[in-house]
């Protein structure tokens, strides 16, 4: 039998709670005080198990005695009942209240899990505390907790490092909230909402709605791809006693300090965002902010319209001529993804790219890229015109087991000699230095695929790992290519890269030439090859066929 203290001036709502706790036979006794007073001195003779205070006692002190007893009623459950008001919600749990009952939502369902929660909570935090454990129920964090951990963030940010974002995940089956689920859908639910975040990032329930505190986020950005992968995990239903059910989510995502300077201010505009989203329908996510709103939401946008976009066959190729600059004549061509969505047209692979890399999707595409390019290569091959490709893989890509496989066989199926393919690898992936990695660059060209490092001196990538990670080719970045020889910065730039790689025996391929005097200061450096506008741009595999029946051309 579990005791409770039922605080609150009207005999209705007494009557009504204590119907709510002792249906179906649910243990709970409840006894009644209507004053503050009254409840002080059952506070004092300390009979109950739970006590359940009323904002509205003693004329609207309910939340300065909540504030008063806290400390007294340490090992005691103390919840509020109050009327939806998040910002009441969130100063009660600060103040010391494990959870706050709302009126509007009060049924014998939601009543009777609330006080069972707050006291297998209570109990759980006794014995982790018996056992000198740190944190109470470490998969999912008390109010309390989630408080002190959005603080905890709040004060890291305000020292200057990392942002920090407060996502609220609003479920609902057919308009019930989780505190009228059973058990173990709200598990389930729990579990899936977990697997979508980082070790470091904390997952809470607050008033029916799950938390997540979001450190180490930029502009939101981190926060975003969470709130995408939570609707993505939650639009599947979930399976509960051998039926499934559908979930509708609506995530709101408040940020520092865009949307407020303290834990209520963000617990607020991430609760509203996710009302915004609920009114939107469901199975979105809002920001609070409207800039913020407009990135994510454009990002959101791509993430959907990229859904079996291979499989409509709105992706292409288009082919950028790579020119020797002591011959003149073709080098090369780099492979350039284009994606043209019915609606939002030509997309750049600048916007898109990001958005497939963020998932796994960017797999299936590269893979799609590869064998496009792959079949490329033979057309021209067998009209006896042969090209060397290079294909863009991404660092998600790389790090998947069986890339040289992929690549082996996709050459295999088309028929087509590794010579006429290349792979170019962003920096990033270097920084990683990992065996596996270096281990599947030397595999790659033992193949006969030759390996070039893309947007060379835009990341971090020194020529340190260059020596450790060998590979064929350099690529210049553009930004270092403009405006040279006058710009002296760039000038200096391109010149130590060029030397360098030579000293190496690496090619070089300037990206991003628009004009003659930037090739020829290229030229005079020892430069490779170049890639640009002043040749030409990225074309189609036909207009390809055209641009090199120019005789100067090749
Ligand atoms: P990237 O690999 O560095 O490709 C070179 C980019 O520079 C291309 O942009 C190309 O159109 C552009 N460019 C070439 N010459 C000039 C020039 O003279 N002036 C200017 N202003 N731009 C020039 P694009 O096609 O928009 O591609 C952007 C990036 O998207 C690529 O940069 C690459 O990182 C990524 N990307 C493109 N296709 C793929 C792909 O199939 N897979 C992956 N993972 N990434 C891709
Ligand atoms: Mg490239
Ligand atoms: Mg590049």
């Amino acid at each position: 039998m579990v005791r409770v203290l039922f605080g609150d001036e009207s005999r209705g709502d007494y009557l009504l709670t204590e119907a709510f706790l002792t249906v179906d036979g649910a243990s709970f006794h409840v006894d009644w005080e209507q004053s503050c007073e009254g409840v002080r001195a059952a506070v004092a003779r300390a009979e109950h198990d739970v006590y359940l205070v009323s904002a509205s006692i003693g004329g609207g002190r309910g939340m300065a005695l909540v504030r008063e007893l806290a400390p007294i009623t340490k090992g005691i459950v103390l919840l509020v009942l109050a009327k939806a008001d998040t910002e009441l919600e969130v100063a009660a749990v600060r103040d010391g209240a494990a959870d706050v009952l709302v009126y509007s939502e009060m049924t014998p369902n939601a009543a009777v899990r609330t006080l069972r929660k707050a006291l297998a909570r209570h109990r759980a935090a006794r014995v982790h505390a018996q056992i000198a454990s740190p944190e109470p129920l470490p998969d999912i964090a008390s109010p309390a907790l989630l408080y002190g951990r959005i603080e905890g963030a709040l004060a890291r940010s305000r020292l200057g490092r990392a942002g920090v974002a407060v996502v609220t995940v609003r479920l609902e089956r057919e308009h019930s909230p989780p505190s009228s689920w059973p058990p173990a859908m709200l598990l389930a639910a729990v579990e899936r909402v977990r697997s979508c975040v980082r070790e470091v990032d904390t997952v809470g329930l607050l008033v029916g709605d799950l938390v997540i505190v979001v450190e180490d986020q930029d502009n939101g950005s981190q926060a975003a791809r969470i709130a995408d992968r939570v609707l993505d995990a939650m639009g599947q239903p979930i399976a509960v006693r051998g039926s499934t059910v559908a979930v509708t989510t609506s995530v709101g995502v408040a940020a520092y300090p865009e949307d407020g300077e303290t834990v209520a201010d963000l617990l607020h505009g991430s609760g509203l965002a996710a009302g915004s989203a609920r009114d939107a329908g469901g199975n979105t996510f809002r920001f609070r902010s409207s800039p913020l709103n407009q990135q994510a939401v454009r990002r959101l946008l791509l993430q959907r319209a990229l859904d079996g976009a291979i499989a409509r066959g709105e992706f292409s190729l288009q082919y950028q001529p790579q020119v020797d600059l002591r011959s003149g004549l073709l080098l090369g061509v780099e492979a350039l993804l284009r994606w043209n969505h019915p609606d939002l047209g030509a997309v750049s692979p600048v916007e898109f790219v990001p958005v497939l890399e963020a998932s796994d999707r960017i797999n299936d595409v590269g893979e799609w890229v590869l064998r496009a390019a792959c079949e490329q290569g033979q057309r021209w091959l067998s009209r006896g015109v042969p090209v060397r490709i290079g294909v863009n893989v991404s660092a998600r890509q790389f790090r998947k087991r069986g890339l040289t496989e992929l690549v082996r066989q996709t050459l295999e199926d088309c028929a087509l000699p590794p010579v006429w393919i290349g792979l170019e690898l962003t920096e990033t992936l270097l920084l990683e230095s990992s065996d596996e990695i270096r281990e599947a660059i030397a595999s790659l060209r033992r193949l006969g695929v030759k390996i070039s490092l893309d947007d060379f001196g835009m990341g971090y990538a020194s020529l340190t790992y260059i020596k450790r990670f060998p590979m064929d080719a350099l690529k210049i970045d553009r930004e270092f290519v403009r405006g040279l020889p006058l710009d002296i910065e760039n000038a200096a730039i391109t010149s130590a890269i060029v030397a360098l790689a030579q000293s190496l025996g690496l090619q070089v391929v300037a990206e991003g030439v628009e004009n003659e005097a930037e090739e020829e200061f290229l030229r005079s450096l020892g430069c490779t090859a170049v890639q640009g506008f002043l040749h030409a741009k990225p074309m189609t595999a036909t207009d390809l066929d055209i641009w090199r029946h120019v005789p100067e051309r090749r």
